[in-house]
């Protein structure tokens, strides 16, 4: 028999997925539980589809502790979608605040111009978004709050939940990115109004977003004139995610993923190996003088280290390039930093085993030693 060479994976996005899973999934691929069919060429409404999206949403609502009050969706369009199904389905005012941690952030806010009027009330561009600003209470008549809790690129985390209020004491919805850290750790649901994710990152194969939104959210009328029927929360809800075809192969390897996640600790057990991970990586970065992390102690993220080397200007758009086609020569991966930033980086993401990462640090050490 062949033996696979399976890479030690650090893509961003879409990524490594633990590969027991993968294996389930080739095992089922041409019969699944005895159908004679695999779940890509089954009709999402038969009774053989049913239980997939029906155990991957109860797993979904397991892991996260989703509180009853709560709908839980499967979407397409990714997780930029929700940037204009936000406003156009929570504006009520006209008014929602903003915080710019980065790149997604921006698209979010970009996209919400479209709708409605955004006050960006803390960025950290100052900095090259490093850093997660310290936001004091909120007190604003804002339809919501909205922000990117890991960004993805930088590198950060918010390692905190801001509070907004109304003047009158309301509450104000916060309306969360996750998209990059869902259950890479528990999140408290019943804090926020909306949380959204594409998938591609910890949950499956890129194709479905994942959104738990708070029921009374949901608008009955479109506050936004002539809103396309696919963008419009209440479509999706009332029809359980089923108003047209759900990208239903992915929800199947979701469901595989969730499973996965409950087998090994949950959303805690994924905190600690997470945590055991960015500690050890973290930790090898501060110490070295030949690397250095670029995110801020404070507001690093767990699952995306971006890096740089001590080299500036011309002489360090060489060794990236150098360090990225020896690390893949060696068998680590999609290393190289996100285009609009350059450098390093690594996603270590739940499916992104201790192993792994020590086995990019000992790459590093070589590769430092040599240049
Ligand atoms: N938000 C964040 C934090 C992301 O990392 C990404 C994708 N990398 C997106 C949004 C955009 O997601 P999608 O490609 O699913 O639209």
């Amino acid at each position: 028999t062949n033996k696979i060479m399976r890479k030690i994976n650090f893509s961003a996005g879409p990524s490594a997925l633990p590969e027991e899973v993968l294996n389930e999934a080739a095992a089922e691929m041409l019969d699944c539980n005895g159908t004679g069919q695999s779940v890509m060429e089954m009709s999402h409404r038969s009774k053989a589809y049913e239980p997939i999206i029906a155990e991957c949403e109860a797993l979904v609502r397991e892991l996260l502790a989703v509180p009853e009050n709560y709908k839980v969706l499967f979407l397409q369009g990714g997780a930029s979608t929700q940037f204009a199904m936000i406003p156009m389905n929570l504006k009520k005012n006209g008014k929602a605040a903003y915080i710019n941690t980065g790149v997604w952030s921006k698209k979010a806010i970009a996209e919400a111009k479209k709708y409605l009027t955004v006050d960006v009330l803390a960025t950290s561009e100052d900095k090259t978004f490093s850093y997660i600003p310290k936001v004091e209470p909120i007190v604003g008549d804002y339809d919501y709050l909205h922000y990117t809790m890991n960004n993805t690129i930088m590198g950060t985390k918010w390692a905190y939940i801001p509070e907004a209020k109304r003047p009158d004491g309301s509450e104000i919805p916060l309306v969360t990115d996750a998209s990059s850290c869902i259950l890479s750790e528990p999140l408290d649901i019943s804090k926020f109004g909306v949380v959204y994710a594409g998938a591609q990152k910890n949950l499956a194969p890129a194709g479905v977003t994942l959104v738990i939104i708070r029921e009374d959210l949901i608008p009955e009328t479109m506050p936004v004139e002539n809103t396309p029927t696919m963008l419009q929360y209440k479509i999706h809800a009332d029809a359980g995610s089923m108003y047209n075809t759900p990208p239903c192969y992915t929800i199947y390897m979701m469901g595989k993923v969730l499973k996965w996640i409950k087998k090994n600790g949950g959303a805690e057990g994924m905190a600690k190996r997470n945590q055991e991970k960015a500690d050890l990586f973290y930790d090898y970065l501060d110490n070295s003088d030949f690397y250095h992390a670029t995110a801020e102690k404070g507001s690093r993220s767990l699952m995306n280290i971006p890096f740089l080397t001590k080299y500036d200007g011309e002489e360090a758009t060489a060794i990236n390039k150098k360090f990225v086609a020896e690390a893949a020569a060696a068998g680590l991966v999609n290393l190289a930093g996100h285009r609009l930033v350059g450098g390093m980086r690594a996603s270590i993401y739940n499916a992104m085993s201790l192993e792994g990462v020590k086995a990019l640090i000992a790459f590093m050490d070589k590769f430092a030693k040599e240049n």
